[in-house]
C-alpha cells in the first residue's frame, strides 16, 4: 500500500528536519526523506558542527601556547590531531542520533533514499540498493541544500586538492595550507589550521577578505591575520595548479604579476552550489534562478503545494536561515499565517579568530541607501573583560541613522562576537535607537559592555573610550 502524508520533506539538514518537526508539532502527518546515511545535512555532518569542534580545539591549543601570559607554566603540551578528529566525529555522531531521536519523538516517518518528484502529490524514494518506494503527499518541502563546488580546471585529489568536505576527513594537519576564497568557510579554516601549526596563505580575488562584511571589519581581520602570520593575498586570481606526489604548486595572478606558491594542501573554498539534481524539478512548474529554486515569502514555489527552503533557495547560506524558513513553510501549510522572514535581520556569523558577528546594513550600504549615517565604535582594547581574557583585538561598530537615531546595523569583530551579536539582533529587530541601547544597563565586567559603549559613542558619549 502507498503511504500517505500531509507533508513530506526532502532532505534532513537543519532546514528539512526543522520543517518536519514544526509540521508534526502543528498536527500534520509528516515524512522526511534523506539520501545520506545519517541525518543532519551539511550543517551537522560537514559544516557548522565539525568546523566549530575544530575551532574550539584550535583555540584551546592557542590558549595553552600562551598560558604563561596568564601565569600558568605548561612544560609539555602537544596537539594530538587524531584525537581532535575522533572527538569531532563523536560529537557529529551523537548529534545526528539526536536528530533521529527527534524524528521518532515527533512521530515523523523517515525514508532513507533519494527523493524525486513524480507529479502532483506523488514522490518516489530510491534506496541505496536501488529499490523504489512511492509516497502520496498533500504537500512537499524541498530542503535539498547545497554541495561543494570546484573552480573550473580543478579536481579533488585528497590530500592535495580538497574542499571543506575532504579537509574535515584528513587525519593529519597539513604543514602548509593554501585557502582559495576568503569568505566565511575560507577564513574559518585558515584560523583553525593556523592555530594547529600549518603555514597558511589565503588567496582572495576581491580587494578584501570577508568581502560581505563592513569594510572596517575586513581591515581588522586582515591586520590580525598578518599578526598571526597568515599570509593574505587580496586582489589575487587563481590561475592553475600542478599536483605533485607530496605537494601542490598553485599559480596565481596578483594584479598583472604572476606568482607561485607551494603547499601540502590546497583548500578550495570559493562557494557552493544548490542541489537539485535527480529531483526532477524540470517536470514541474517550479521556477529556477541561477540554479536555485525561486520561492515567495511563504517559501511557496510556482508549483502548487510544493515549497522550498534553505540553501537550495537564493537566501543566505546559513543553518539558522534554513531552520526559520522551514518553520515558515510548515506553518503556512498548516494555515497558521506565519510572519515572512526579514532577511535584513539575519545574523551573520564567521567563527574565525577573532570572531565576526554582524546584522543589518554596513556603513557603505546605509550610505548607498541614502541614510544620513552616524557611527559609534568601541574597541575591545579599552574593555576590562577583554583585557582579563587576553583578547583585545577588534571592536563593536554601530551604524545608525541621524533622523530617528534608529540602529541600522551592528558589526562586531572580537572575542565571542557571535554570542554578543544576539543583543544586536534584538536591537535591530525591535528598531531600537542608539540612545535606547546605550541607556540599558549592562553588567560589569562583561564583553557585552562593548555594545552599550558603542551605542553611546554614536552620540560621542562613550565613557571608557
Ligand atoms: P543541507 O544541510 O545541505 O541538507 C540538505 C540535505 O538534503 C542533505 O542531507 C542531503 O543529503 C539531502 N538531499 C539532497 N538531495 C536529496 C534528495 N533528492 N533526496 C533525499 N535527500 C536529499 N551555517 C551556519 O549557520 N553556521 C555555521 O557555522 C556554518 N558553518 C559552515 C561550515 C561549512 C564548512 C559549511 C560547508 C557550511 C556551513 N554553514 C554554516 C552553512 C550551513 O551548513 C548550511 O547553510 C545549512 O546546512 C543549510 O541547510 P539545508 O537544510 O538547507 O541543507
Amino acid at each position: 500500500m502507498v503511504e500517505q502524508f500531509d507533508v513530506t520533506v526532502i532532505g534532513a539538514g537543519p532546514g528539512g528536519y526543522t520543517a518536519a518537526i514544526r509540521a508534526a508539532q502543528v498536527g500534520l502527518k509528516t515524512a522526511i526523506i534523506e539520501r545520506d546515511k545519517d541525518l543532519g545535512g551539511t550543517c551537522l555532518l560537514r559544516g557548522c558542527i565539525p568546523t566549530k569542534e575544530y575551532l574550539h580545539s584550535a583555540e584551546l591549543a592557542n590558549t595553552m601556547k600562551h598560558a604563561s601570559e596568564f601565569g600558568i607554566e605548561i612544560s609539555d603540551f602537544k596537539l594530538n590531531f587524531l584525537n581532535v578528529y575522533q572527538r569531532k566525529n563523536k560529537i557529529v555522531s551523537q548529534l545526528s542520533k539526536g536528530v533521529e531521536f527527534l524524528m521518532k519523538k515527533n512521530r515523523i516517518t523517515v525514508f532513507k533514499g533519494t527523493g524525486r518528484l513524480e507529479g502532483k502529490g506523488k514522490l518516489s524514494v530510491v534506496g541505496a540498493d536501488g529499490t523504489a518506494q512511492s509516497i502520496e503527499t498533500k504537500n512537499i518541502i524541498i530542503a535539498t541544500g547545497s554541495a561543494t563546488r570546484l573552480l573550473p580546471g580543478l579536481e579533488i585529489k585528497v590530500p592535495r586538492v580538497v574542499t571543506s568536505d575532504e579537509l574535515l576527513e584528513l587525519q593529519q594537519v597539513p604543514k602548509s595550507l593554501v585557502v582559495l576564497g576568503a569568505g566565511a568557510v575560507g577564513v574559518e579554516f585558515a584560523s583553525v589550521f593556523n592555530h594547529f601549526g600549518s603555514e597558511v596563505t589565503v588567496i582572495e580575488m576581491l580587494p578584501r577578505i570577508v568581502p560581505i562584511e563592513d569594510e572596517e571589519v575586513s581591515k581588522e581581520l586582515n591586520r590580525v591575520f598578518k599578526k598571526r602570520k597568515i599570509n593574505v593575498l587580496p586582489n589575487t586570481r587563481f590561475q592553475s595548479v600542478q599536483v605533485n606526489e607530496n605537494d601542490v604548486e598553485v599559480t596565481y595572478l596578483e594584479g598583472d604579476r604572476e606568482g607561485k606558491i607551494t603547499c601540502e594542501t590546497l583548500l578550495v573554498a570559493t562557494g557552493r552550489r544548490p542541489v537539485t539534481d535527480g529531483l526532477s524539478v524540470e517536470n514541474t512548474k517550479i521556477e529556477m534562478e541561477r540554479g536555485y529554486i525561486r520561492v515567495d515569502e511563504f517559501m511557496r514555489t510556482a508549483e502548487p503545494n510544493v515549497y522550498a527552503i534553505g540553501d537550495v533557495i537564493p537566501t543566505p547560506w546559513l543553518a539558522h536561515v534554513a531552520a526559520k524558513e522551514g518553520c515558515v513553510a510548515a506553518e503556512h501549510i498548516a494555515g497558521k499565517n506565519p510572519h515572512p522572514i526579514n532577511y535584513l535581520h539575519v545574523p551573520n556569523c564567521t567563527y574565525c579568530f577573532p570572531e565576526i558577528g554582524s546584522v543589518g546594513l554596513t556603513e557603505a550600504q546605509a550610505k548607498e541607501q541614502g541614510y544620513d549615517v552616524k557611527v559609534g565604535r568601541f574597541p575591545f582594547s579599552a574593555l576590562g573583560k577583554a583585557k582579563i581574557i587576553g583578547e583585545t583585538d577588534g571592536f563593536v561598530k554601530i551604524v545608525a541613522e541621524a533622523k530617528y537615531d534608529e540602529i541600522l546595523g551592528v558589526h562586531i569583530i572580537g572575542p565571542h562576537a557571535t554570542d554578543l551579536l544576539a543583543e544586536a539582533c534584538v536591537a535591530v529587530g525591535l528598531e531600537a535607537t542608539a540612545e535606547a541601547l546605550g541607556t540599558i544597563m549592562h553588567a560589569h565586567p562583561t564583553l557585552s559592555e562593548s555594545v552599550m559603549e558603542a551605542a553611546e559613542d554614536v552620540h560621542q558619549m562613550a565613557i571608557n573610550f
